[in-house]
């Protein structure tokens, strides 16, 4: 028995050592304390082995200090690692202190023994057939008792403590080493008072010492794990439900209960029966699978993911399945609100562009037979809503007319808005139907009440080029509506490719102008300007574009495109100041002729007409009345006060002003009345233009004289024959210009033009 208790002892102590060494390769935290405790642990089981091995006193006395001493520094290395076990902050930590400083006390006392002799003693006993030295208690013995075991009581006293406070699903971290604790204390303290010869009590110190090792170190609370993942189903935002073998449920957690209305555990026999009924198939158990469901629930939409899983055990076998169920109905609508707001005009809930683009785009590919038209709609000076009346008032109209096209909409036509006052529509031609359109988008109103009229203009482009981007299509539907832009009465222009190529060549050229001005390609022109008796008195500065690609360039392909897109300003900027240059080098030469520029309507939408005008004559130092300028009666169709006073102020500055192509327009004579003009410019053509020729001469001669009898003088332009000269001198003209005389010409023809003999006119 003796042999067999020294065996296990020694075998005990040999795992310890193992387990020691093992431990220090964890990682866990731990690892550490279980490791120190695990190395205390050893010498008081080796004393224990040395007392009951040895026959020899002194030896059985070296194992009883042994003994002692390590059972004091074990139960100091146990409430350590209890401290750290449980987790007790450190500033709760006095107890180690006074745990430390009570064991260093007890050592030196019980070291004092062979002085004293006051801790214990031994006394011999034949113990099967040897000596056998048990120890006798002394008082220093039983000091050393209340220190231990008051130090051990600490430590399970902290471990019952966790173990009735730590969540239900912890306990059993705690309970299981608090249960090691108390069989230990017990098997000890009953060997202590059992009065058997033998000390086997640190039998349980080795095995307490290698279950705390596998419960710190390598055992896994599984039906902690089992709780938590049981609570993370239950708490799961899906619904979740397992079958056994069988295809019973056996499980579904508190989502699913609520999802189909289960109340207690006995309603989950009709689960899957529901399950079937609300994804309206049958719940196949024999594979995996997932669906994306759409279902009516409670007279709602709702989106359901259904997944389904089958489980296997580690060998293969199938144990179960389960089915989870994501309700992803507000996912869903979050999207769907996401795609509507990215797809449509916040304002008008229309389709926005892109949208629209997209649709017509689809419409026209997936109908190859159908003839369709692209078209555009723009509310002719929208922004004068705005201005009038209101931002308000302009988005109520948007709306508006939002609503009739939403009301006259064909079966085949998709529309949406595509920026501010732009919409567009595509439908095939044979539904389209311009009447009530433009009736309803003419007949708008801004406001009850409110007369304001709102003028659509519509741009048609016929698909005739199906390949072409839908954005293509509208911008020659919006090309389109450019052509009848200034039109109050047509409301609708269908694109011809004409429209395109004007654009492709008006952006050409505009790009060009700056180039062209710097290199001389853009030159004045003079064509002269001749008395009747013949002689050479000025000329008018015409432009021309010496164009490096396309040659020779007549105003008429250039100018009216600057008029349009603001270049003409920069354009007129240099003629005026091409002319200023001649004129100051005839005034530098003698030479007297004046010289007539164009000054155009659009030049005071861009530039301060006056003061450009009056510091270029300042910068070149000529006479303003050399410096004729010829305005149309255009510039007083809008702005007229501050135009008038412009003019004023040029005619006080010493310019004379021209009123360039008198008679063409609706209110010549009347603007007269106004209008403080030196010279009308009459042009040759109202005669021609007309059908009734001798009525023509009749108001061409009653300008000339009303001219005379206001003390303006006339010039007549476009005089192409000598019958047409005799005529005009014959009504009293004495100015003329034309290709009877002479063409426009470049500068140094001019010069030389102007010198040669005339030919007086017969009747002077
Ligand atoms: P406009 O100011 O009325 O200029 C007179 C036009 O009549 C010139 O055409 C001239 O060449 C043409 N013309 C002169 N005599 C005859 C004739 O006997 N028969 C015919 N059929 N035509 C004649 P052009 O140079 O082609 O200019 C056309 C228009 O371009 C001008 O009409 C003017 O409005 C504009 N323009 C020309 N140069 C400039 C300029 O520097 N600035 C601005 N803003 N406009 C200009
Ligand atoms: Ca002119
Ligand atoms: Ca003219």
């Amino acid at each position: 028995m003796r042999q067999l208790i020294v065996i296990v002892l020694g075998l005990l102590v040999i795992a310890l050592i193992a387990c020691a060494i093992i431990a220090t390769r964890s990682k866990r935290p731990i690892a550490k304390d279980v490791c120190r405790l695990l190395i205390a642990l050893i010498p008081p089981m080796l004393g224990n082995l040395i007392i009951i091995a040895s026959p020899n006193w002194g030896l059985a006395r070296l194992g009883c200090y042994t003994y002692y001493i390590g059972l004091d520094i074990t139960v100091f290395v146990l409430l350590q690692f209890t401290y750290n076990y449980c987790a007790i902050a450190k500033a709760r930590r006095a107890g180690i202190r006074i745990a430390a400083v009570l064991v260093a006390l007890d050592i030196a006392q019980l070291l004092l023994n062979p002085v004293f002799g006051h801790a214990f003693t031994t006394s011999m006993i034949m113990v099967e057939g040897m000596p056998y030295h048990m120890l006798v208690p002394l008082l220093g013995q039983r000091i050393h008792r209340l220190v231990a075991y008051g130090i051990l009581f600490v430590s399970m006293g902290i471990f019952a403590y966790r173990t009735f406070t730590v969540p239900r699903i912890y306990v059993e971290r705690y309970a299981v080493i608090l249960a090691c604790m108390v069989v230990t204390t017990l098997w000890e303290t009953f060997y202590i008072f059992s009065g058997t010869p033998i000390d086997r009590s640190m039998l349980g110190f080795g095995f307490f010492g290698l279950l705390v090792n596998y419960f710190a170190l390598y055992y896994r609370p599984y039906r902690l794990r089992d709780r938590m993942l049981a609570r993370v189903v239950s708490d799961m935002g899906e619904a979740v439900l397992f079958f056994d073998l069988n295809n019973t449920c056996i499980y579904a957690n508190s989502v699913a209960f609520s999802l189909f209305d289960l109340e207690d555990n006995e309603d989950l026999d009709c689960a899957p029966m529901l399950v079937e009924a609300a994804i309206n198939r049958k719940i196949s158990f024999d594979s995996d699978w997932s669906q994306h469901c759409s279902i009516r629930q409670n007279g709602e939409q709702r989106y359901w993911n259904v997944s389904f899983h089958q489980l296997f055990d580690e060998r293969g076998f199938k144990s179960g399945s389960f089915l989870t169920i994501y309700d992803r109905t507000e996912d869903e609508q979050r999207l769907q609100k996401e795609v509507y707001l990215a797809s449509h005009d916040r304002l008008t809930g229309l389709y926005n562009r892109d949208c629209l683009y997209d649709r017509a785009r689809t419409l026209i590919d997936e109908n190859p037979d159908t003839f369709f038209l692209v078209i555009a709609l723009d509310i002719k000076e929208f922004k004068l809503v705005n201005d009038i009346f209101s931002k308000e008032s302009g988005d109520k109209v948007l709306v508006k007319i939002a609503d009739i096209l939403r009301e006259l909409a064909t079966p085949h036509e998709v529309y949406g808005r595509i920026s501010g006052d732009r919409f567009g529509f595509v439908l095939p031609a044979d539904e389209f139907n311009p009447v009530p359109i433009e009736f309803r988008l003419s007949n708008l109103q801004v406001d009850e009440g409110v007369n304001y009229p709102i003028s659509p203009h519509l741009g048609i482009y016929e698909v005739t080029n199906r390949q072409l981007p839908v954005s293509v299509m509208f911008d020659r539907a919006f090309m389109a509506i450019a052509s009848i832009k200034n039109d109050y009465h047509n409301h609708f222009a269908t694109y011809d490719d004409s429209m395109r190529e004007n654009v492709v060549w008006s952006q050409k050229i505009s790009s060009q102008l700056d180039q062209a001005i710097a290199e001389g390609q853009i030159q004045p022109y003079l064509q002269p300007l001749v008395s009747s008796t013949g002689e050479v008195e000025g000329a008018e500065v015409l432009v021309r574009w010496m164009h490096p690609e396309e040659g020779f360039l007549s105003p008429a392909r250039f100018v009216p495109v600057f008029e349009e897109n603001g270049c003409i300003a920069r354009m007129d900027m240099y003629m005026w100041e091409c002319a200023c240059r001649i004129l100051r080098k005839w005034q530098d030469e003698g030479i007297t002729q004046f010289l007539s520029v164009n000054i155009s309507p659009k030049d005071f939408y861009f530039i301060d007409v006056e003061s450009t005008i009056t510091s270029l004559v300042e910068r070149y130092g000529i006479d303003p009345k050399s410096l004729r300028l010829e305005i149309t009666e255009t510039v007083m169709m809008s702005d007229i006060e501050k135009r008038l006073s412009i003019i004023d102020h040029l005619r006080s500055y010493g310019f004379i002003i021209e009123m360039d192509d008198f008679g063409s327009g609706y209110s010549s004579l009347n603007m007269l009345k106004d209008l403080p003009v030196d010279v009308l410019k009459i042009d040759m053509m109202i005669l021609y233009k007309t059908k009734d020729y001798h009525r023509a001469q009749t108001i061409l001669q009653t300008i000339i004289d009303l001219s005379m009898q206001l003390g303006i003088s006339s010039i007549t332009e476009g005089v192409e024959t000598a019958e047409q000269r005799d005529m005009l001198v014959n009504m009293g003209c004495r100015l003329f210009q034309g290709y009877y005389f002479a063409r426009p010409m470049p500068e140094d023809d001019f010069e030389a033009f102007y010198q040669q003999p005339k030919q007086p006119h017969p009747a002077t």
